[in-house]
């Protein structure tokens, strides 16, 4: 076997990376990319990536090989890393940062996992992807197909995604199947078209997704000069986490950073099957049935990534904890009038928790916090809308106008 391969996180068996696989046959485990890093020279690496401006694809000898080809690009990553003193001054963190993953081309981090996983999809000679999506993944997979010159259909649960979302599925020119269902039903009709039809699936199953999603960690230390002692970021299908600890675990295992974070993965009330199984201190999920939550982003109730995130958030020595509605759409507004980042609710569910941990003792005040904002607050305009306060009629004026202001 090469010495870059696929392994089953359940039972370790290999598999080449050029294989078209998501689960392992023998466990039904998820697989991972595995990088032969003793046989990298951090000196080398950090001098290639210091020639590369901050982006996904700066880190290219960390993620997996594209034969010839150029990637499928829109320039991706290269996020910005927000002080955010005034936010941490209210809420009691002295040194806290945002990671504004709303800044990717599409508006939310998952355009890190596409450029990696359509290159990838073009790779193998693919001519069909397809994906289950709580909004976010069917914008950035519809935009990189389209620049790809892949077809591409997408599964969204029916009348539940965001506007925003929506739209930019449509305007790419995806496919849109609206499914009578929540997100757990149309991922499972997603891996069933796979297995009858032979589409590709580019959910966070797809091992080369997590391996772009990894690269925000790498900016993360590049960012800051080193890693952060928290990371506190928003878990739905759970990809993103794991993602982030398999990043910030290569950098340190290469020497390129000292120090790894501890791993706070937040949820909301409605749909927290990972933090509840933290609260048990189980070694499982039970899966939500009906979730609910106005962050629709992390609305899932079963998420496929579950043992990835166990294992993540567990080796990190961090925990899993969820938040109310009301605690996001107020943590939402904090970092919009405070910080001036617009952000969606799931985003602001990184916050929402943050506050929790600071008040409970879990992180401590001095510590260095980045908290992951994963997607832009006009992906939904109606959750916006909906908690804010209206606008307020005059007339052309400046009686009116003076009316008004008294008010
Ligand atoms: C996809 C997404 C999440 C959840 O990420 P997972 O990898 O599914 O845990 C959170 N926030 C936003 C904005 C997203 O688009
Ligand atoms: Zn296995």
């Amino acid at each position: 076997m090469d010495n870059r391969f696929l392994r089953c996180i359940g039972c370790g068996k290999k598999f080449p990376e050029n294989e078209i696989i998501y689960a392992c046959p023998k466990c039904g485990n998820l697989l991972d990319v595995i990088l032969p890093l003793d046989e990298m020279d951090p000196k080398i690496l950090r001098k290639a990536f210091d020639t590369r401006p901050l982006s996904v694809w700066r880190y290219k000898e960390l993620l997996p090989r594209m034969g010839s080809r150029k990637p499928v690009s829109l320039n991706e990553g290269g996020t910005p890393l927000h002080r955010c003193s005034r936010l941490g001054e209210r809420i009691g963190a002295k040194n806290l940062y945002i990671k504004f993953e709303g800044m990717n081309p599409t508006g939310s981090f998952k355009d890190r996992g596409m450029t990696v996983g359509v290159t990838k999809a073009r790779d193998l000679k693919v001519k069909t992807v397809v994906c289950a999506s709580t909004g976010n993944t069917s914008a950035s997979l519809a935009a990189y197909s389209s620049l790809a010159r892949l077809k591409c259909i997408v599964m969204i649960p029916s009348g539940m995604i965001a506007l925003g979302k929506l739209s930019q599925a449509m305007m790419h020119g995806a496919r849109v199947f609206a499914v009578k269902g929540n997100f757990d039903d149309a991922f499972d009709l997603v891996m069933k078209s796979s297995r009858e039809l032979g589409l590709y699936v580019l959910n966070s199953v797809n091992p080369f997704r997590p391996e772009g999603q990894k690269t925000a960690a790498f900016e993360i230390c590049d960012q800051l000069g080193c890693a952060p002692d928290s990371l506190v970021i928003p878990v739905g299908n759970g990809g993103n986490n794991a993602a982030y600890w398999k990043g910030f675990s290569e950098f340190k295992d290469l020497g390129l950073s000292r120090s790894s974070p501890r791993i706070y993965g937040i949820q909301a009330e409605g749909a927290a099957p990972i933090a509840r199984a933290f609260a048990k201190k189980a070694n499982k999920i039970v899966p939500v049935k009906d979730p609910n939550t106005i962050a629709t982003a992390i609305k899932i109730g079963n998420p496929a990534n579950w043992l990835k995130t166990i294992n993540a958030i567990r080796s990190s020595k961090g925990t899993s904890i969820a938040v109310p509605d009301e605690e996001i759409i107020s943590a939402q507004k904090m970092i919009a009038q405070m910080e001036g980042l617009f952000v969606e609710p799931a985003a602001a569910a990184s916050i929402a928790g943050l506050i929790r941990l600071l008040d409970a003792g879990e992180v401590d005040k001095r510590e260095k916090i980045v908290c992951i904002a994963t997607g832009h607050g006009l992906k939904d305009p109606d959750a916006a809308i909906r908690v804010s306060k209206k606008p307020i009629e005059i007339e052309p004026s400046m009686k009116s106008l003076r009316a008004a202001l008294r008010n």
